[in-house]
């Protein structure tokens, strides 16, 4: 007997699981609640232009984006580009790119440079992070670069990231970021290297879409899932407005507060396992006359409302956007904060008083378009000493497997995180329908 998968949510995961299982043969239905697919990776139209809703890039060593591009046709629709880094450190722009600029950084004395230097190196050279799992995170980074750089570089910028919410942090997460980061650093000089698609990730989620439904997966938009529904203590399948829709296996990609509304009654305990805690961000978007900064991103040690400004022209270029660059200024935080319940035009006061003191020629009269875009559920805070650290996708419940971004560890959630995740995923589950078969 055939067995039928239901997906719920259409963003990279939800997309790439649906693409996975098509090209296994699995008779599969996507649902998405949003007119278009794409989530926290979608378009949105700003002046006139269509431009990411969010900034989106990816790094050289990419694989998995990489290997999707070039498996969809899209390796002529990406670029990648040299862009640079700054640091707002002590009221100043201090430019952060390649070996030169580190040697030449002031704000830090040689000796605490070269702590930081070796930092990053160990970072790198180290590939487990079992023993770093249950140290919290800012003694190890004191022990590792000293007081000095904890309390110029890492404490700042771990209070704007986390807004000041950072204690329960294990020393993986630093160590997971730096490795990140430094992949994107190249050659010789590792300068950032980074790379976007035209159109951004969105393109490659569109062009995977297509490629599922070629393949024999049904793509829904436009249908908010309302709830799983259930029978004799299996899942069924799925209750829409249009009514319920039935699958032998229920796979919903929402994170644990979005995925919590969907679960019915009895099996709401299974998200105990997850983090509690998540971040949401809050994002200023501007569409600008002439470039702000001459850095894609500014790391901001400095007391501020912002978690930083990325200029993503640097990365994308402005082909899309008539020559104007493309701004963005983002504060991370949790739903229940005072910064996310901000008014649209508060954010952008306060926001761009921020950015005026970062870019001595911002202007006003130079944005020709704006908007504030809000994202709930953008990561989980993965607290120290959590056992087991991600929830497995098997919960023991029949008809139902729950897999979503949450269960990405230790790595940072972003496109290829997510993509790696989600076809792990499909091998999973086409193997199970297989073996039912
Ligand atoms: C500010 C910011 C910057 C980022 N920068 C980068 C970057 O540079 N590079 C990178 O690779 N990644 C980046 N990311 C991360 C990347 O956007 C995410 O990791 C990725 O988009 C997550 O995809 P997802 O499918 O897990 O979740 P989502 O994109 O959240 O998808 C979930 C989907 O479920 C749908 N849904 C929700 N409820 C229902 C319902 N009831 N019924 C039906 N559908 C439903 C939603 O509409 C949504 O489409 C960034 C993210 C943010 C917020």
């Amino acid at each position: 007997m055939t067995q039928t998968v239901g997906i719920v949510g259409g963003g990279i995961f939800g997309t790439t699981l649906a693409l996975r299982l098509a090209q296994a043969g699995v008779d599969v239905e996507l649902l998405e609640r949003a007119p278009t697919i794409g989530g926290l990776a979608d378009r949105m139209d700003l002046g006139g232009y269509q431009v990411d809703r969010f900034y989106h890039v990816i790094v050289p060593t990419d694989e998995r984006m990489l290997g999707l591009v070039d498996e969809l046709g899209l390796t002529d629709q990406l670029g990648f580009n040299p862009v640079g880094v700054g640091f707002w450190i002590d009221g100043k722009m201090e430019p952060f790119n390649g070996i030169g600029d580190f040697l030449r950084f002031s704000p830090l004395s040689l000796i605490d440079r070269f702590k930081l230097g070796m930092f990053v190196l160990r970072c790198q050279r180290k590939s487990s992070y079992d023993d770093l799992e249950d140290v919290p995170l800012l003694p190890w980074l004191e022990k590792q670069t000293g007081k000095n750089v904890v309390r110029k570089i890492w404490k700042p910028l771990l209070d704007s990231r986390f807004d000041g919410k950072h204690d329960e942090l294990p020393a993986t997460y630093l160590w997971a970021r730096t490795r990140r980061m430094n992949n994107a650093r190249q050659g010789k000089s590792r300068a950032e290297t980074m790379g976007a698609l035209r159109g951004g990730h969105q393109t490659l989620i569109e062009a995977a879409a297509k490629a599922a439904e070629a393949a024999g997966a049904k793509i829904r938009t436009g249908v908010p899932v309302t709830g799983l529904t259930m029978e004799g203590g299996a899942v069924t399948g799925v209750a829409t407005d249009d009514g319920d829709r039935t699958y032998d296996l229920t796979i919903p990609t929402l994170q644990p507060p979005g995925l919590k509304f969907l679960l019915p009654e009895p099996l709401k305990p299974l998200l105990d396992l997850y983090p509690q805690r998540y971040q949401g961000v809050v994002c200023l978007v501007l569409l600008v006359k002439h470039s702000l900064i001459e850095h894609y991103s500014v790391n901001i040690t400095d007391e501020t409302p912002i978690t930083t400004v990325v200029e993503t022209s640097h990365a994308v270029g402005t082909e899309h956007t008539g020559g104007h660059r493309l701004v963005y200024v983002p504060k991370y935080c949790d739903t229940a904060s005072e910064a996310y319940g901000l008014s649209d035009q508060e954010v952008y006061d306060r926001f761009t008083a921020k950015l005026a003191q970062l870019s001595p020629q911002f202007r006003h009269e130079d944005v020709l378009a704006w908007t504030v875009q809000h994202g709930p559920t953008v990561e989980p805070v993965h607290p120290m000493g959590k056992v087991p650290r991600v929830p497995p996708f098997d919960r023991g419940v029949d008809g139902l497997m729950l897999a979503s971004a949450a269960q990405v560890y230790p790595r940072l959630l972003n496109g290829e995180s997510v993509i790696d995740l989600a076809e792990d995923v499909a091998k999973i589950v086409a193997a199970r329908v297989k073996a039912s078969a």
